[in-house]
């Protein structure tokens, strides 16, 4: 789905609806997207608890026990992101896809906000999402269906072999799909340029950097 400005402008503006349900969250705040095609991007993160994916570099590994983190239900989560006034909200975990997101996806767009996520792809797509980033991991395969579904392609670049690993993933998405290789953090100046001569070589690709941490922010 294209971005345009001016939904975002109008978005979260409107009344917020009564909603069953609640999810685990791990923590929630107002940022600027640093990763991917809507870098530089206010919205609102929302980390939900559980992951089973077992990353050895994940920087979030405090996430993965879903029990460890307080459920909130759905219309607290929407009030939080309507009252920061923001049109786009990010739900990230964890790997958020470990619950059923129908009913927190209809409660942000009945306020007029955009639905972004950012999944492994290993658990079944629930929810109706404007944005999806999918991020395969080598530790647990992603389903077929997310070459489909995805908006963007992200792939963690932790050791040389990851770039050709990401090329495989590519072959089998959509056309419009964008694609992107991010440096691993601890491991960036080490990877960095492995990916820019690599995008040199095969322009479809493109770099994302983790530039909330470059700017010290979540
Ligand atoms: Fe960490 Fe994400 Fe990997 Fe889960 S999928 S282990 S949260 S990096």
């Amino acid at each position: 789905m294209q971005l345009v400005d001016q939904d975002i402008e109008n978005a979260g503006r409107e009344s917020t609806a009564s909603v069953e349900g609640s999810l685990p969250v791990m923590e929630h705040f107002p940022t600027v997207q640093g990763e991917g095609a809507y870098t530089g991007h206010a919205a609102y993160f929302v980390r939900l608890g559980g992951c089973d994916v077992g990353c050895v570099w994940c920087d979030v590994k405090e996430s993965w026990d879903a029990a460890a983190h307080p459920q909130h239900s759905i219309a607290e989560i929407v009030g939080w992101v309507q009252a920061s006034g923001l049109g786009i909200a990010v739900i990230t975990g964890g790997e958020p896809l470990m619950h059923r997101l129908g009913p927190l996806t209809d409660a942000l767009h009945a306020i007029g906000v955009r639905t972004h996520i950012e999944t492994s792809g290993a658990h079944p797509l629930s929810g109706a999402w404007d944005w999806i980033t999918f991020s395969p991991k080598k530790f647990k395969a992603p389903l077929e269906d997310f070459y489909q579904h995805a908006n963007e392609l992200k792939v963690v670049v932790y050791h040389k072999s990851d770039i050709a690993w990401a090329e495989g993933h590519a072959a089998k998405l959509s056309e419009d799909c964008l694609r992107y290789l991010q440096p691993e953090w601890d491991k960036r100046a080490e990877m960095s340029p492995l990916i820019f001569q690599h995008i040199l070589a095969k322009p479809s690709w493109r770099v994302s950097l983790q530039t909330h941490k470059y700017l010290g922010i979540p």
